[in-house]
Order: structure tokens, then C-alpha cells, then sequence
């Protein structure tokens, strides 16, 4: 890949922070947008705008072409049978939410056991609790080792006649740890019970494949992968998101309403209850146009160079602790220096312009595994070179010194 033709691509990676140049190391919060992305939006808002499904006009059929469009971009990206599979939401969070909701409607009771894993984002464990509260279901928690490795032998353990769902970050957005989905899927297939997959930090980093895994759910934000924020998918296999009932009510997600009965618009409609961004979407499938061009396997490649290297100058900063020691790691890497609060080191890095994230990164069960409050997290992109990651290690040094 040719980092420097690609970075021209993002008007912001060339400005600068207090002077010095910008180096964008949070990637795992949120990526840069490519000029396509950006022009995507601007143009369909200057040339195409109209709202989407049932107009006759010129200007609506239009704009349903490129939403739908989009919906066929997403599912030859994570390679869904059918674009009825692709649900758009406004996020993973939304994603995972409208399934908690809808699942929980259909196929859990008091009683029923939902397994999580300890490295969970609080969007993957809140709609789960507030499912608890609402029904009683249990929660059943997969430990994992020091290195960040979910325990499978643990994990298989944990099935019971009561289990009815497992729910799995596919990449850990702390420890970057890549969590064997495809076996955790077949272990629990093996006892009868489907698997929703948190993709939010997967889909930006490597090929996904939701037949491959055979994944039943898999759910991920589009602001993650170079696409704009306010959209997301859900992926459901056919039969599941055909048995489960709607999350929200309005336009769009009915065939027909009477005061007497309604019913339910197919798939994948009948999740999609009011106007969808349509801008969004279209913009989303240039983001997926744009990684698909310059291939996936080649960015996981550069990222994973950029993840080593990193990994192994961090190592030899004095006082360096990295959380997350994974045999298989994506480009996520936090760590702590001596007794240098996280907060100290993120702030003073911010001052030499590169911006790293601090904090327990919403993931505070883990956080209290580790036994720490938080962290400093650096995640890198596609378009981050060798060269940055030598200024945060520079930086990391120079602020260590500092204390
Ligand atoms: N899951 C994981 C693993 C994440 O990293 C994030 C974002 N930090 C989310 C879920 C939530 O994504 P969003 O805020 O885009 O809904």
C-alpha cells in the first residue's frame, strides 16, 4: 500500500495540533473519512436528496437506488447471503440494543442464561442488564487469562439447558485481543444456541466472512470503518430476524395499518421503522468501497506490522505495563508507565499533537479484571505509519520523563 498517496485521500491527518503535526492514534474510538466519503454526502444532499421507498418521483426513486444499493455494498462486504440479512441502525450500540429488545421478546425467559465474555464494550453488556431487569434472565461471564485470552475450556463449561444466546466481541477495543468467533460459534452451535458477534472493531481491520464464521448475528458501526457516524448494520441470518418481532414502531417497518390490526413490513424493512439515513448509508458503502479497493487483507497486513513494531519499541520503555499480550492481536495497544495516571499521559501526548484515548474505554468489568482504572490506548488505522508510531513512542518517553 502506498501510505502517502493514501493519506492525501484524509484532509485531516495533514493539520496540525499546537503546532506540531496531528498523529492519530485513536482509531478504535473513531476513524478519519476519506475525501469519497465526505463527497458522498455532499453530493447526494446537493444533487439527489429526497426521502426514501414509495416515491413515484425522479428524486426518491433515485435516492431508494443508492440506499438500496448500499444495503448490497454491506452485504457483499461481510458476504450475507441476502441483502434481507442487512439491517441498518444508527450504530453497533443501536444494533445490539434492537436485538436485545427483539430477542428478548421472542426466545428468553425468566430463568434463560445469556453468556457474555469479560472483555465486553458496555454496549454489549447494558441492553443484556436492562434484559435482566426486565425478565430475569442470568448472565454468565467467560473469564479470560493475563495475556487478554478468553478461556475456552471455561466457556464450554458454561452451557446449560438454560443457555440461549452467547454474546461476543469479535476484537477486544482494549487489549485488541482477536477472539476465535468461529470456534466459539461452533462450540455453541454444538448445544443448540446461536451467537451474536460484536464486530465494531473487526470490520475495519480484517476480512469478514459471517457464512464462514456462521455467525447468527454479527453487528458493527460504519463511523469505524471510515464511514460517517449515525450508521450501522445489523446482520441476522434469514430465519432468525424472520421469528423475531419489530424493535420500533412507525412509517416504513408496516404493509398495512388499521386501527383494528397491523402488520409487519418483510425483511429487512421491518426493523427499519422510520426514515433511515439514507445519506449515511450511501456514504458508508463509498467507506466499504474504499477499504474493499485497497484490500482488506493488505490492511490487516500493514496494521499488523505497525502493531508489532509498536508493541515491541513500547516493551522497552522503562516502567512500560501493556495490557493485552494476545497470540492473535489486532492494532489496539494499552498500556500504563510506572504509576503515571492515564489521564497525565494522554493529555501530555496531546500536546505534541498525538491523540491517544484514556480511560476505562468503556469497558469497566475489565478494567476491574485488570485490576487498574484505566488505560492508555493507542489504535492505529490504515493510514498510520512507522513514522507515528515512533512519535508516540518518543512522546511516551519524553512525558515518562517528565514524572
Ligand atoms: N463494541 C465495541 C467493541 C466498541 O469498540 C464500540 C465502540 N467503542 C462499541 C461496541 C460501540 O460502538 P458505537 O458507539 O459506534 O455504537
Amino acid at each position: 500500500m502506498n501510505i502517502d498517496q493514501i493519506r492525501d485521500d484524509f484532509p485531516i491527518l495533514s493539520r496540525t495540533v499546537y503546532g506540531k503535526p496531528l498523529v492519530y492514534l485513536d482509531n478504535g474510538a473513531t476513524t478519519q473519512k476519506p475525501r469519497a466519503v465526505v463527497e458522498a454526502i455532499t453530493e447526494e444532499y446537493y444533487s439527489v436528496n429526497a426521502n426514501v421507498h414509495r416515491g413515484v418521483h425522479f428524486l426518491s426513486q433515485r435516492a431508494t437506488e443508492l440506499h438500496e444499493a448500499s444495503r448490497e455494498t454491506v452485504r457483499r462486504f461481510i458476504n450475507a447471503r441476502s441483502t434481507n440479512e442487512i439491517v441498518f441502525t444508527r450504530g453497533t450500540t443501536e444494533s445490539i440494543n434492537l436485538l436485545a429488545y427483539s430477542y428478548g421478546e421472542a426466545c428468553l425467559k425468566a430463568g434463560d442464561e445469556v453468556i457474555l465474555s469479560t472483555m465486553e464494550h458496555h454496549s454489549n453488556i447494558v441492553p443484556w442488564q436492562l434484559l435482566q431487569a426486565r425478565k430475569g434472565i442470568v448472565l454468565k461471564v467467560i473469564p479470560m487469562n493475563d495475556r487478554g485470552e478468553l478461556l475456552l475450556d471455561a466457556y464450554r463449561e458454561l452451557f446449560t439447558e438454560r443457555t440461549r444466546l452467547v454474546c461476543v466481541a469479535h476484537v477486544s477495543n482494549v487489549l485488541g485481543t482477536v477472539n476465535p468467533v468461529k470456534e466459539m460459534i461452533r462450540t455453541a452451535h454444538s448445544h443448540g444456541v446461536p451467537v451474536l458477534v460484536d464486530g465494531a472493531q473487526s470490520i475495519p481491520h480484517m476480512p469478514v466472512d459471517v457464512q464462514d464464521l456462521d455467525a447468527d448475528f454479527y453487528v458493527f458501526s460504519g463511523h469505524k470503518v471510515y464511514g460517517p457516524t449515525g450508521v450501522g448494520v445489523l446482520y441476522g441470518k434469514e430465519d432468525w430476524l424472520d421469528r423475531l418481532p419489530p424493535y420500533q414502531g412507525g412509517g416504513e417497518m408496516i404493509q398495512h395499518v388499521s386501527f383494528e390490526r397491523t402488520t409487519f413490513n418483510e425483511l429487512p424493512f421491518k426493523f427499519e421503522a422510520g426514515t433511515p439515513d439514507y445519506i449515511g448509508t450511501t456514504a458508508l458503502a463509498r467507506a466499504l468501497d474504499y477499504v474493499t479497493a485497497l484490500g482488506m487483507d493488505r490492511i490487516a497486513a500493514h496494521e499488523h506490522d505497525l502493531t508489532t513494531y509498536a508493541m515491541e519499541r513500547l516493551r522497552q520503555v522503562p516502567g512500560m505495563r501493556i495490557f493485552g499480550e494476545a497470540a492473535e492481536k489486532g492494532s489496539v495497544i494499552s498500556f500504563l508507565v510506572g504509576d503515571i495516571h492515564h489521564f497525565d499521559m494522554g493529555t501530555l501526548l496531546d500536546r505534541l499533537g498525538i491523540a491517544v484515548r484514556t480511560g476505562h474505554h468503556c469497558a469497566q468489568p475489565l478494567m476491574q479484571r485488570l485490576g487498574i482504572e484505566g488505560t492508555v490506548r493507542a489504535s492505529f488505522g490504515l493510514y498510520n505509519t512507522r513514522q507515528e508510531v515512533d512519535a508516540l513512542v518518543d512522546g511516551v518517553v519524553r512525558v515518562s520523563r517528565m514524572f
